[in-house]
Order: structure tokens, then sequence, then C-alpha cells
């Protein structure tokens, strides 16, 4: 006997229903896009007990005539394609044609719609995916469709929902997404009968962002405007570097204005901020990625919050640029150039003067002490004498010297064994603000400032914590702070191990914390920052690891905030200090997170880049 069958249309549908309906707020994404695919300029939505007794979603957009409005729920009906080369260029939310039919078959829909051309309103009703009724109704031009007793017929679903607390805050975040990306739509989000957020039409992203999180959130926003209508333009807001987040939850990324929960955009925006913020701190950010409906494909998951672009990597430049570029206007960092390329041409008979075409970047070099004109034209005669004693051999090979393409600095400065630095290194002055600029004995060094104090203070913390000498300073009023739920559940295995480094920590009731005292050289407004970074990052897996992991950890975290910052000026007598003590680490040339703290150009090669060798 055959034992094949092709499966029932409500139970395919039950089946699908698992991939788009994760919760209560993956319904109201669907509904919601319904919305805006319509043309809808005023979005109502209205949930109970967090979405899962009820869902509402109202929209004045186009409507449905009465056949359309039945057919809304057969799997596989839309509306918005009708070729498969139409997938290639989608400029539509939805084109699967399946939300309906999925929501229908876990839950009780009620849907009523009117279209222009139609005499009445329809409403359709369907429990379960079974199709109940078809009638008559009073409704203005627009689409109603209110979804209740979500997986009431799939009891295992209904158990995996979490608290109505939890459910809630996603169906917000969901809201806030999408009158975010479409600031012309007005949306009403009501909860419990309570009106949570009511924004009129608004004449741009800014206005917007005024009117969902207020001014004080904007005033510490940078404007992001970048990248290329070819491959992606990128514009939108980041955060100031002050502004420290410990998840990506304030992070709001939309590709066409689509919400998208995409990797590729989540670590460029990070690589925008690299050396700028901490490692497991993120910026909060409203990115909007605009490509060619043809360079992305949204057909990759059946929820439609993953894409998949055609030129990755040039969108993840784009987005790294454009977010530096960011930063940079806003002081905090140096823009974004074209790569340094140095190229020598030459032709068999030419002279021995190669053309070289650069593209300088401007760095800005701060020396110490100022010098004055005079020095500064005697300090360059010197180098000028030092220079001309190697007498420069003539290229003997014209083809080796045809091209001299520096595209990366690690090609050119390179991490120094740690056997090869001498005594012997004096600090010159600063790049940036953030590095130091040092020769030794073998050509120039490049410090990375918060890096190196970070490996000093780590070997510090953990010889302090091995002699249990580790010192704390008592806080004249303690600090409270909130613990999210998912911290609460950490607190008690760490805190002992804090108190170890000299936090004194005291639980007060439910989920606030006191913190009392805390380890001598954190700077007192650092200590809120460390603990919730240490929370979030010290997850169940690592809780259970060893407690030498978990010390080094902690060491790590107060050696990253307590050291001195990137972008802050540093006296000579600073940057003399800060060499010696990093000479003496267990490890001067990578910091506690394995990024290099010293970056070594030699002599040999500055002479080989001016042709001298
Ligand atoms: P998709 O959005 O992928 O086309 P759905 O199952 O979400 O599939 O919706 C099916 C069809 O129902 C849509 O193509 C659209 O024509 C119609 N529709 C759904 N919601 C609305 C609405 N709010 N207003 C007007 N038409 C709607
Ligand atoms: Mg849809």
């Amino acid at each position: 006997m055959s034992k094949i069958r092709v499966l029932a249309d409500h139970v395919a549908n039950q089946i699908a229903a698992g991939e788009v309906v994760e919760r209560p707020a993956s319904v109201a994404k669907e509904l919601v896009e319904n919305s805006i695919d319509a043309g809808a300029m005023r979005i109502t939505i209205e949930i109970e007990a967090g979405g899962r007794r009820l869902l509402k979603v109202s929209d004045d957009g186009e409507g449905m005539v009465r056949d359309d409005a039945v057919l809304a729920f057969e799997r596989h009906a839309t509306s918005k394609i009708r070729e498969s080369e139409d997938l290639a260029a989608i400029g539509t939310l939805g084109f699967r044609g399946e939300a309906l039919a999925s929501i229908a078959s876990v839950a009780k829909v009620e849907l009523t719609t009117l279209a222009e051309s139609a005499k009445a309103a329809t409403r359709v009703t369907i429990d379960g995916g079974r199709m109940r009724d078809v009638k008559d109704a009073a409704h203005p031009r627009g689409t109603t469709i209110a979804v209740r007793d979500l997986f009431f017929n799939i009891p295992a679903r209904r158990k995996f929902l979490r608290s109505e607390a939890t459910e809630t805050y996603h169906l917000t975040n969901l809201v806030t997404h999408y009158a975010l990306a479409h600031p012309e739509i007005a949306f009403t989000f009501v909860n419990n009968g309570r009106e949570v957020v009511r924004v009129a039409p608004a004449k741009d992203l800014r206005e917007r962002a005024f009117q969902i999180f207020g001014a004080e959130f904007l005033e510490n926003l940078l404007e992001v405007n970048g990248g290329d209508a070819q491959v992606a333009r990128v514009v939108g807001f980041v955060s100031a570097p002050r502004d420290r987040r410990t998840s990506r939850d304030s992070q709001y990324l939309f590709v066409n204005r689509r919400f998208v929960r995409d990797r590729t955009i989540g670590r460029s925006l990070s690589d925008g901020y690299r050396s700028i913020l901490p490692h497991g701190v993120y910026p909060a950010a409203l990115l909007f990625i605009e490509t060619p409906l043809e360079e992305v494909d949204v057909n990759v998951h059946p929820a439609k919050t993953e894409v998949r672009f055609r030129r990755q990597a040039a969108v993840a430049d784009a987005v790294r640029e454009a977010v530096k570029n960011a930063l940079a206007s806003g002081g905090y960092a140096r823009p974004e150039e074209p790569e340094q390329i140095i190229t020598a041409t030459a032709t068999a008979t030419a002279s021995a003067t190669p053309s070289i075409q650069i593209t300088p970047p401007q760095p800005r070099i701060d020396f110490i002490p100022e010098p004055s004109g005079d020095e500064i034209a005697r300090d360059i005669e010197a180098m000028i004498q030092t220079a001309q004693q190697y007498q420069p051999k003539p290229p003997s090979d014209f083809q080796s010297a045809k091209s001299v393409a520096f595209n990366s600095a690690e090609k050119i400065a390179k991490v120094p064994e740690p056997e090869s630095l001498s005594k012997n290194i004096r600090p010159l002055g600063q790049l940036d603000e953030s590095f130091i600029i040092a020769t030794d004995d073998d050509g120039l060094l490049l410090i990375d400032q918060h890096v190196a104090h970070e490996r000093i203070l780590f070997d510090k913390y953990r010889a302090l914590e091995a002699e249990r000498r580790t010192e704390s300073q008592q806080l004249l009023v303690p600090e409270t702070f909130d613990l999210t739920p998912a911290q609460a559940a950490v607190f008690g295995d760490l805190a002992p191990e804090l108190e170890v480094y000299g936090f004194e920590l005291m639980r007060l009731s439910g989920r606030t914390v006191a913190i009392k005292a805390t380890p001598a050289d954190l700077p007192a407004g650092e200590a809120r920052n460390m603990l919730s970074e240490l929370l979030d990052t010290v997850d169940a897996e690592k809780k259970n690891s060893a407690r030498e992991t978990l010390r080094d950890e902690i060491a790590a975290s107060l050696a990253c905030h307590a050291a001195i910052k990137v972008n802050m000026p540093l006296a000579p007598e600073k940057m003399r200090w800060l060499i010696d003590r990093l000479m003496q680490t267990s490890s001067p040339t990578t910091c506690p997170h394995g990024r290099p703290v010293i970056l070594r150009l030699k002599t040999k090669d500055i002479l080989k880049g001016f042709h001298r060798i």
C-alpha cells in the first residue's frame, strides 16, 4: 500500500504558520505590512493580554471587494505578484500570499473590509482555518482584522508564548519599528484599552523619531547620510559614543523600509564604531538601507525578516563608511578615506623618476611639545641629512618597482614580536588623540592607548586578585540600578566573583541592586555600565565554566572600563608611563580581548617606500 499522502490544506497551513507565526508580534507584523501595502495613511493596532486574547489592526487603505476578502485566506493568494519573474524585484512588503492563511489556521479571525468600488463592506469570519461566515457589514473604506485566541487549537504552541509583559514588549518594539520606517503614516497603539503610542503623520524621520523618543534621545544622535544609489544608500541616525547600550535592542535596521534582523548590517554598524566603543557595547541606531530592488533577495525566510544582498560586501562597506563618516562629522573619528594607493609607473626607457600618485589621508597629528616653525625646519633638515646617508640604489628591476600598492595598514605596519621590543621606546606624540606615535630601534611604533592601558590594568587586577589585595572605594551615595529579568537570573552567581575585585553589591527589593563600593580605579560613572555589560555577557553557558575564566572575564571588563579612552589627549609623561608599564606586562602586544596593542612600521620598509633601498 502506498504511504505518501498530500496533506489537507488546513494541515499545510498550520505547518506554514509554524514559520510565519512565531508569536503575537509576528502576526502584528504581517497585518501592519498588509496595511502599508494597501496604501494606508492611518493604522491602529489594539492588543489585549499581550496579543493572545486580541490583536486587532485597522487601516484606511484600499480595502477589498467581497471575492478578494474571501480569497485572501487561501494559501498562495496574493495581489502583489503574478509571475515568477516578479520575485526578482519586489516592491511590496508582502508577496508570498501565505500570511493570512497561516494566521487564520491558528486563531479566530474576523476581517471587515470596504473597497472604494464596493457598495457594502464585507465581513469574513474564520476559525482555525474553517470559513464560518461571509456577510455584509458596516465599515469605512479600509480594512480591520481582529485576531483572537492565538494558538487556541494548538496547545503546544500556546504553551511556548512568553509572559504578557514579554509579548507586549515585542509588540511595542514592532510598532515602533514600523512607525519609524513610515513617518508619513499615522500610528496608534492601544494596550489593554490604554493608548501607548499615538503619532500624527510626520514630515520626515527626524520628526517621527522626536515624536516617539523625545528631544533628549534625538539630541545625542548623529545623522547618517552616505552610500550610493547603485549599491546601497544609507541614511538615518546613530548614537554618539558616550551613549552606550548593552544589547542591540536600540538598533532599528531597515532594508527598503522593511524591518530586518540582518547580521551583515549589525556587524558593519559595529565596525563603524571599532576602536571607539569597547567590545560588547552597542550603539543605538536607526538605519535605513535603500538598495535597488533587484540587489536584494527578500524571499529567504517565510517571515521575511532576513534578506540576502547580491553584493553583500559592498553593502557592508557602505554601511561602515556611512557610520564612520557620521561619527567623524560629530568629531568622534576620522572620516573614512579611500584606501591609500601608491602606484609607481615606469616604462623601460623612462628615467628613474617614477610618477607617484598618492591619495593622502590628512591625519591630525599632535606632536609634543608643540614645535615652532624653526624647530620643524631644523628637524626636517636633520631628517633629510640622515636619510641622505643612505645611498639610494637605482632600481635594478623596473618590473618590481612598477606597482607598489599599500592597501591595508597591516601590510606595512605589523604587530611586532614581543621579544623584539626594546627598552628604548620614545613617544613622539599622538595621532587622533587615540594612538601614541613612538620610535624604537627598529622603526616607528603606533600604540593604541586604550588597549595598552587595558592590558596594564588586566595584569594588575589579576595579580591583586591572586594576592587577595584588591582595593575598593566606598560610594558616598550608593548607586542603585535595575536588573533586567535575564540579568537577575545570573546576578546571584556573578556577585561573589565581583566582590573579589572590590565591588560591594546589595540586592534590594525585586530586581533592584545597590552598588555600595567599586574597585579602586574604576570611575564611579563606569560601574553601572560595566555591571550590566558583564551581566549581559556572562550567560548561562559561561556561568558554568571554570571560575578562573569568569575571573579573567571580570578582570578584562574592569580593565576595559577603567582604562583611558580613545579620543583623549595625553600629556607626554602619561605616554611615557603608559609605555613603561606596558612593557612590564605579561603580553605587551595584545590586549585581554585579543586585539593588537602595538603596530610597528620598520625603518627598512620606510626606506623601501621611499625607494631608498
Ligand atoms: P501577501 O501580503 O503576501 O500578498 P497575505 O496573506 O498577507 O499575502 O494577504 C493576501 C492578500 O490579501 C494581499 O495580497 C492583499 O491583496 C489582501 N490584503 C490583505 N490585507 C489587506 C489590507 N489590510 N488591505 C487590503 N488588502 C489586503
Ligand atoms: Mg502580507
